[in-house]
């Protein structure tokens, strides 16, 4: 373990060349102090867990003290958004610090989010929001905990000043650790400048450093597309097992190697409403719960077409269609492990099918669904003061038929629920408690807690509520009704 002091730092995006970023260090700033550290994510950098508490670690991670070996940058990238392709886009207020190898030889990101203006900034101030740096640090953490590919956060640093969007706002700096941060629109960006050379010095280096086993294939382009593909219907059929929603598909917001990547409007599914979306810029709920799947697709169509000239469109065609049978196989795996089923036949899916109906129509908080059905039969439902209508006895009886012939016990099955199907989420009105306490009172306790809670969120954790005194009952429970489908606009 180290202090940031030491910290070993290269940047091997820079021997791509200028046209790929604008080489600019963050901006200092005044005042800076910690809201929150996650030390797991520390892990990953080797970085002591009691780091965050140094003023050396706050000064170099929110740009008042440059860091030995990192050569910042911003990135180059455009990219589709809401369909539309908008080729002004890039790292407008992100900063790659540079990387840093741990000592199992992994490499890592480490990215500054709101770390000042760069070229890219289109007028926009490159700094970000307290609030927005609240939601992204406990979704990531959140995420990871739930053992779904994602970006990390490191930390969250406050800075003392004030930014405008739609009223004054606190701003902060959200220090991002992740595999890479190459974008479907970075490979966009250099297409449409008409620039195939930089896309296929983009592909290589993206072959070389996260897929160096494929390095030396004739055939490692068409390699790399299947594992893009193949990583991105795993991530989103992850999404859609938990009940997660993005919020905002951007091609720019899509990463190359499958990890969910710049948290904005996102949200958990609450009552099941299979068309909602938390994002309130998306009048059409192109990113609903229910079309995530579908512009996975869309997205890797738009990649696709930028590696047209290095890979033949027959063949990309291919590859692009083994898009949604994997899908549609991860995502009945997924499903099997929620409801402790092994046997994935037509029965199978049909239960599944019934279970969304009935989910819908009761209006059943989705979480907890799953938690009372490892408890079943010896659990009756009682949340949302629905008694178990016929509707739902049918359902259950059709369940126990499939739990039956696989001759598994209740006991075992309830283990194996229980650590697939989480006992805590990221519930609007726990986001909302931890974001009120922080900006109205500085209080920043509640986003620590919360981040512990889920970090093992399928476990009970009665230990982690005694310390704090708090009931436990109140970060399990069903979202209370007045915090039902809220959206969050992409400037918050
Ligand atoms: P995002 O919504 O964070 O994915 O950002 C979309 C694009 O807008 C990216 O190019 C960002 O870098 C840029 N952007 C968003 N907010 C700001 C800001 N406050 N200052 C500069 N650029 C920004
Ligand atoms: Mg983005």
């Amino acid at each position: 373990m180290t202090d940031s002091k030491n910290l070993n730092f290269h940047n091997r995006f820079t021997e791509l060349g200028p046209e790929f970023y604008q080489a600019k260090a963050p901006d200092s700033v005044t005042d800076p102090y910690l809201i929150d550290f996650s030390p797991s994510a520390a892990k990953l950098i080797d970085l002591s867990p009691g780091e965050g508490k140094s003023q050396g670690f706050i000064d170099r991670f929110s740009g008042n003290c440059a860091l030995e070996g990192a050569q910042p940058l911003a990135m180059a990238y455009s990219g589709h958004q809401f369909g539309s392709y908008n080729p002004r886009l890039g790292d407008g207020r992100g900063i790659l610090l540079g990387e840093v190898l741990n000592q199992k030889q992994e490499v890592w990101d480490i990215h500054l989010k709101g770390a000042g203006p760069t070229r890219f900034a289109r007028g926009f101030d490159g700094r970000a929001t307290l609030q927005a740096s609240i939601r992204e640090h406990l979704a990531s953490e959140a995420l990871n905990g739930l053992g779904i590919p994602t970006t990390r956060s490191l930390a969250i640093i406050g800075i003392r000043e004030l930014i405008y969007r739609q009223k004054p706002e606190l701003a902060a700096i959200l220090v991002r650790i992740a595999d890479t941060h190459i974008r479907f629109g970075s490979f966009e960006y250099f297409h449409y400048t008409g620039q195939p050379k930089n896309v296929k010095r983009l592909l290589e280096f993206a072959i070389q450093n996260y897929y160096p086993d494929i390095a030396k294939e004739s055939d490692r382009y068409q390699i790399f597309f299947q594992r893009t593909i193949q990583r991105t219907a795993k991530l989103i059929a992850k999404w859609q097992s938990v009940g997660f929603i993005h919020g905002v598909m951007n091609t720019d917001n899509m990463s190359i190697t499958g990890a969910t990547f710049d948290y904005g409007p996102y949200g958990f599914m609450d009552r099941f409403v299979s068309n909602h979306t938390p994002n309130h810029s998306d009048t059409h709920g192109r990113y609903a719960y229910s079309q995530q799947s579908e512009i996975g697709f869309w997205n890797l169509n738009k990649l696709a077409e930028t590696l047209i000239p290095l890979i033949s469109p027959e063949t990309l065609e291919v590859e692009i269609q083994q898009y949604q049978p994997l899908f549609n196989r991860f995502y009945r795996e997924e499903m099997g492990v929620k409801l402790g089923l092994a046997i994935l036949d037509s029965e199978f899916s049909q239960l599944v099918q019934k279970m969304f109906y009935l989910l819908q129509n009761r209006q059943l908080d989705y979480t907890n669904f799953f938690r009372f059905l490892a408890n079943h039969p010896n659990d009756s439902y009682s949340a949302n003061n629905n008694n178990e209508d016929d509707e739902l006895k049918s359902w259950l009886n059709q369940y126990n038929k499939l739990v039956e012939r696989e001759g598994v016990s209740h006991a075992e099955r309830k283990i194996q629920m229980d650590s697939a199907n989480p006992k805590y989420i990221l519930r609007t009105h726990l986001i909302q408690s931890a974001l009120d306490k922080a900006l109205k009172e500085s209080d920043f306790s509640e986003i620590k807690r919360l981040r512990i809670i889920l970090e093992n969120p399928f476990e009970k954790q009665s230990k982690i509520f005694e310390k704090y005194g708090i009931d436990s009952e109140y970060y399990s429970q069903d979202t209370p009704d007045k915090f039902l489908c809220k959206q969050t606009s992409c400037s918050a």
